[in-house]
């Protein structure tokens, strides 16, 4: 899809990070107008938990979004395919929605959305919840689940800004999994399909973000939902990641939006069995490689040294806050800075009045008389 097509459709009265269930409200009035929407259920703080359904096809397909309360990028994404859907005279469209029923819960933990946290509100993270099921939320997931009987399940995350597409300096803006069904790591017929529609999305994104996909580590975990879920349909892990400058993952969003997009038309067409499955594991597993801040050769005291920050995301005032913390001090560290600065043995002060230490916030980074942090933010 062109770029400027998505911009036509893009919701956006739904920007930035913080997105909850009070933000999602009018768009969810507008798209229940053309498509069905059922609650579920309600979230712990009693929050309802909805179901959109786009389509009349025999293919069924379960997405959620925000099962990590903190994790939006892919909601955005979600709902603006939704209202291409809604509103595209195409009739590429028409033919995609009768061959497919796609389901969607936009946000499975709405009070972890409004807290801003991974955990719901009683602390749990629902996606380790999978054979427990000790919270309502993890219920009304698995009782969609058994009710809807997808054909297909897509998992939808964001993933921290440390990853990187294998052991490069590239952000892994996009990464996948099709998570395991055993210890052995099987490929069951089901996980082969995944698979196959992951090695179909990568190859239909755009050129200029095939580097930066990455692939989950595919150790088995049955308190994971996807794992779960595997056992029996095709399920598809999407984490939304770092582009360049994007911290609050707009232009990563578009690209979600491609995969989803890519996803679902190869469900409702069946392409995806023309593929191969082995290139799935030529996409790179993500690793480790990135701070936010990589500060090379800083003079710390009397020491030359590098030094990385990591942002922490903090919730002001409805607003998120991006607070610079230091995550590692020492001689040439592992890492690729999103912003890195060889400070070429200069003084660098970081904190007022002392020597910085690990996990200190960072209040300024002077370097010259210049304050970087300023620009950088
Ligand atoms: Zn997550």
């Amino acid at each position: 899809m062109q770029e400027e097509v998505y911009n036509r459709i893009r919701l956006n009265s739904l920007t930035g990070k913080y997105i909850t269930l009070d933000h999602l409200q009018p768009v969810l009035e507008n798209l229940k107008s053309k498509f069905s929407y059922k609650e579920l259920g309600k979230s712990v703080a009693g929050k309802p938990i909805g179901v959109l359904k786009a389509g009349q096809g025999s293919f069924r397909i379960l997405a959620w979004s925000q099962m990590h309360g903190n994790e939006s990028t892919t909601t955005k994404a979600a709902l603006d395919y939704f209202n291409w859907l809604a509103h595209s005279s195409d009739s590429e469209v028409k033919t995609l929605l009768s061959k497919v029923s796609l389901y969607l819960i936009p946000i499975l933990n709405p009070d972890g959305a409004q807290n801003y946290t991974r955990t719901n509100q009683n602390g749990v993270d629902l996606n380790r919840d999978a054979l427990k099921l000790s919270q309502p939320e993890s219920k009304i997931l698995r009782e969609a689940f058994q009710e809807i009987q997808p054909h297909y399940c897509f998992n939808l995350h964001d993933q921290r800004t440390i990853f990187s597409a294998g052991d490069t300096h590239r952000p892994a803006t996009i990464s996948f999994l099709a998570p395991s069904v055993d210890p052995g790591r099987s490929i069951s017929t089901a996980r082969e399909e995944a698979m196959k529609i992951i090695v179909g999305i990568k190859r239909q994104l755009p050129s200029d973000i095939t580097q930066q996909i990455g692939r989950y580590d595919d150790s088995f975990n049955p308190n994971c939902t996807g794992d779960r879920f595997q056992q029996q349909v095709p399920t598809i892990l999407f984490e939304a990641g770092h582009f360049h400058v994007d911290y609050h993952r707009e232009v990563t969003r578009r690209y979600i939006f491609l995969a989803i997009s890519s996803a679902v038309y190869q469900i409702a067409t069946q392409s995806f069995h023309w593929e191969n499955r082995d290139w799935y594991f030529d996409i790179p597993q993500n690793r480790k490689n990135f701070v936010d801040i990589l500060l090379k050769n800083a003079q710390i005291g009397e020491e030359i040294i590098d030094v990385g920050i990591q942002f922490e995301e903090k919730l002001y005032q409805q607003n998120i806050r991006f607070e610079p913390k230091i995550h590692k001090i020492g001689p040439d560290l592992p890492f690729f800075g999103h912003f890195q600065k060889d400070c070429e043995g200069q003084k660098v002060t970081l904190t007022e009045g002392r020597l910085p230490v690990e996990n200190d916030l960072v209040t300024q980074i002077m370097l010259n008389g210049d304050n970087l942090l300023s620009k950088i933010e």
